[in-house]
């Protein structure tokens, strides 16, 4: 193949993809990143970015992100405007196909693809976003101290925003499309929110403008019973309808929850082994750039890890010219080491026609589960890189000598 070969590929430029960026560059892995858009992500779409540790009050998210992206390229990150519409998988290598029709080759994939609100579509949304309309309440609620805020969402999202909102400001007014008694959202929070003093709420409606002169003033709703339009005061309007994650292209390959989020486990990994999702697009609790960019680092030292122990295994066992067994043990069952122990006395009978690698389990995870690795001590016996026989559990060294006997 005359396909360039990346390490890593990280596909989407915003906060977790740039922190990927980071450490992969600082990892010496050949990384490209893939963004379809402007470096960034969301970050740059909003003014302020108050909250990210280190950056305080008054900082501009263009200039954090900017600074991440800066960072990654010192240490050698290669970036693309393209949009990647497929993963596949050939080989042992992931392929990301774009747009424009091209093919990029990598062994570790980290998709960072992010998520976006959903808009309600009124007049004046787009123009007061970052003026007075927000869609992250632990991002934006203190700006809006002691002032009167209007929030829009029926689900649990928006009644615990809301919640939270009131922690700042003096009076938070919740709109819901249907009536009280058909709230979206989970009854405890329902309940604590009716008992909430500074909370109202407005019924049957929904928002058919948001007014101000480069910042909120007004938000006209629209009662759905009779029609009818009304026009509210308000410092601030605080959209909470839905997130959306773009990850149905991925579907056919990878693990998504119910809603469309990326499943993965705790180091970033994927229901495909060497594909890592981090930041918004990720199943996880709290959506920001501080959890974005923590998620790009860990990813990053996964897929080196994973990488190292590809490698390390093709070499000593799938491309051996001689069979191979591979003894799997565990550091938390003294016994199954002292069990290879005694494999390998056998093995080193055969006087170097057979050879033995023996792998401690929670440092090989990945491999452990490949060869679907349930117990210890597990003999695998390789011959021109297909596993032929096992040994799992209980086992005697006579089972040992009479598979190597077939060698
Ligand atoms: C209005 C608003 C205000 C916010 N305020 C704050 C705040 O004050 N503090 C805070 O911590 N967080 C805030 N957040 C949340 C924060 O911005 C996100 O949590 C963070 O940006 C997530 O980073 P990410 O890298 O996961 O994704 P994103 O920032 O969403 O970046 C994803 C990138 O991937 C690219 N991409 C997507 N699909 C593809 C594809 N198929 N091919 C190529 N590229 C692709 C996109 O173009 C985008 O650049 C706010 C969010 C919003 C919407």
């Amino acid at each position: 193949m005359n396909q360039e070969i990346w390490d890593a590929l990280i596909i989407g430029g915003g906060p977790g993809g740039l922190a990927a960026g980071i450490y992969c560059g600082r990892s010496k892995l050949e990384t490209l990143m893939l963004e379809k858009g402007s470096l960034g992500g969301q970050v740059v779409e909003y003014e302020e970015l108050e909250n990210y540790p280190g950056f305080r009050r008054g900082s501009k998210g263009t200039e954090v992100v900017g600074s991440m992206a800066e960072h990654a390229k010192d240490f050698g990150l290669q970036i693309e405007k393209e949009e990647v519409i497929k993963i596949e998988l050939e080989d042992n290598l992931k392929v990301a196909v774009t747009k424009s029709g091209k093919k990029y080759y990598a062994k570790t994939v980290i998709l960072a693809l992010g998520a976006k609100p959903r808009f309600l579509g009124a007049k004046g949304e787009k123009e007061l976003t970052g003026k007075g309309v927000s869609y992250c309440a632990t991002c934006d609620a203190s700006f809006f101290e002691e002032l009167e805020v209007m929030v829009i969402g029926n689900g649990d999202k928006a009644i615990e925003e809301a919640m939270y909102l009131t922690k700042f400001a003096e009076k938070v007014t919740i709109v819901i499309r249907r009536g009280m008694t058909e709230i979206g959202a989970n009854k405890v929070s329902v309940e604590k929110a009716l008992a909430n003093p500074k909370i109202s709420w407005i019924c049957h409606s929904t928002v058919e403008e948001i007014k101000g002169d480069g910042i909120v003033e007004t938000l006209v709703l629209r009662n759905l019973k009779d029609g009818g339009l009304s026009e509210h005061t308000t410092d601030g309007v605080f959209v909470f309808i839905g997130i959306e994650p773009k990850t149905s292209f991925l579907s056919d390959l990878i693990e998504l929850d119910s809603h469309g989020w990326i499943v993965t486990d705790d180091k970033m990994e994927t229901s495909v082994e060497g594909i890592y999702a981090v930041g918004d697009v990720r199943n996880k609790y709290l959506r920001q750039v501080v959890t974005a960019v923590s998620d790009g680092a860990i990813a990053a030292v996964a897929a080196e890890k994973y990488m190292e122990e590809q490698e390390d295994f093709r070499e000593r066992v799938l491309n051996s010219q001689k069979p191979v067994a591979v003894g799997f043990w565990s550091m938390d069952k003294k016994e199954s080491a002292v069990v290879l122990e005694e494999v390998e006395k056998i093995v080193n009978e055969t006087e170097g026609s057979v050879t033995i690698t023996k792998i401690e389990v929670s440092k090989k995870q990945e491999l452990a589960s490949r060869y679907d690795v349930k117990e210890v001590p597990t003999v695998l016996f390789f011959e021109k890189g297909q596993v032929i026989n096992r040994l799992s559990g209980s086992f005697s060294m006579e089972d040992v000598r009479s598979i190597l006997k077939n060698f």
